[in-house]
């Protein structure tokens, strides 16, 4: 079985190959990052000329190094959440593709995609081997930090999917862009903010941590948010330029204490055999680091996505497609775009 997989939901244009019993055969991405960049933030309308503009070379060029792809017996495309104008391209493509080369086109759920992509590389590693790997491995405690989500969630023994938490406003990558720009940094500020964190006391100042108590199973940022914004008013330029680094390490250490405060609530609730992160904040070395320890702490692995599949990326969605088929949408040739889909 052959998956070709395509993923548009915001501003990367993605096509992957998964070929069952190997894995990722192919994987192209084009990232219009710089684009939006000027902008502070990803510009639906733009991101969709960027895709209807960059998708038909990209599969081009796709076909010529993968010539194999020609052979896939199916293609999955990511459905939602997302963009309504960028899903539409991706479904429009995978339908068009559907009917030229007569294979049935599948609905993916681009979160499940985040939920499952810490299992690719294990699959990546020994495809035989997989299953009984996999097995071994639920119950499944899970957190995807992206830009636009922060969702804790159970994988259950049969796969399916229960979310345990979510945001009631910003996402953690949110968080981190938005206090970025409040510092003058580029969007996505979130690997910025890392960078100066590195060379930064993350004990110079607190900021505020929002529902710590376990009964609050949910996640909060933008208060956070607004303290940085005060803190700041409080400082001159100087100031503010000579503490970067400490303000980074701080507000940071606030963003992954909140998200590991609530995880070790997860755990303590049921017992878990693996734990996960992923989305494109899971890139982040001290939330890596943070969340290795409590796996550690609790004698169980830690799940990790490669880091090219922390962000928006198609081959979590060919992988997804073979691991998730509960989660698939098919409605064939009907389907649509679900802008605000769940989970689960
Ligand atoms: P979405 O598709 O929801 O926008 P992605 O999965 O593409 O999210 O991830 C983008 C987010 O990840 C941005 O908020 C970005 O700042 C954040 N991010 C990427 N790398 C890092 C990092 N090293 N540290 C912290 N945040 C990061
Ligand atoms: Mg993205």
């Amino acid at each position: 079985m052959i998956t070709l997989a395509i993923e548009s939901s915001c501003d990367e244009s993605a096509i992957a190959v998964f070929k069952e019993g190997e894995g990722i055969i192919g994987e192209w991405v084009h990232t219009q990052i710089a684009l939006h960049q000027v902008y502070g933030g990803v510009v639906p309308g733009l991101a969709a000329r960027e895709h209807l503009t960059n998708f038909g070379p990209l599969l081009q060029g796709a076909l010529r190094e993968c010539p194999e792809m020609r052979q896939a017996n199916r293609v999955a495309v990511t459905y939602g959440p997302g963009l309504a104008p960028c899903l539409a391209l991706g479904i429009g493509m995978a339908k068009a593709i559907s009917i030229a080369w007569e294979i049935p086109v599948l609905g993916v759920n681009h979160l499940r995609g985040h939920a499952f992509s810490p299992f690719l590389p294990i699959y990546q590693q020994d495809p035989k081997k997989f299953k009984q790997v996999f097995e071994s491995l639920l119950p499944h405690l899970g957190l995807i930090v992206s830009g636009g989500n922060t969702l804790l969630f159970k994988i259950n023994t049969d796969s399916s999917i229960n979310l345990l938490a979510q945001t009631v406003d910003d996402a953690a990558g949110e968080a981190l862009d938005k206090g970025a720009k409040l510092l003058g940094m580029p969007y996505p500020g979130g690997p910025l903010v890392e960078q100066q964190a590195l060379k930064g006391n993350k004990k110079a100042y607190r900021f505020p941590r929002a529902f710590p108590d376990a009964s609050d199973m949910k996640f909060s940022f933008s208060g956070l948010k607004t303290s940085l914004r005060y803190k700041l008013e409080s400082m001159n330029q100087d100031e503010i330029k000579n503490s970067m680094a400490d303000i980074c390490a701080c507000y940071q250490d606030a963003v992954i204490g909140q998200l590991l405060t609530k995880t070790k609530q997860g755990l303590n609730q049921e017992t878990f055999k693996s734990l996960g992160i992923s989305g494109g904040v899971s890139n982040n070395k001290e939330l890596r680091n943070t969340f290795l320890k409590l796996a550690e702490s609790h004698d169980i692995p830690l799940c990790l996505a490669e880091p090219k599949h922390t962000g928006d990326n198609a081959s979590m969605v060919a992988f997804a497609a073979h691991i998730d088929p509960a989660g698939l949408n098919h409605t064939g040739l009907n389907l649509s775009f679900a802008p605000s889909l769940p989970l689960a």
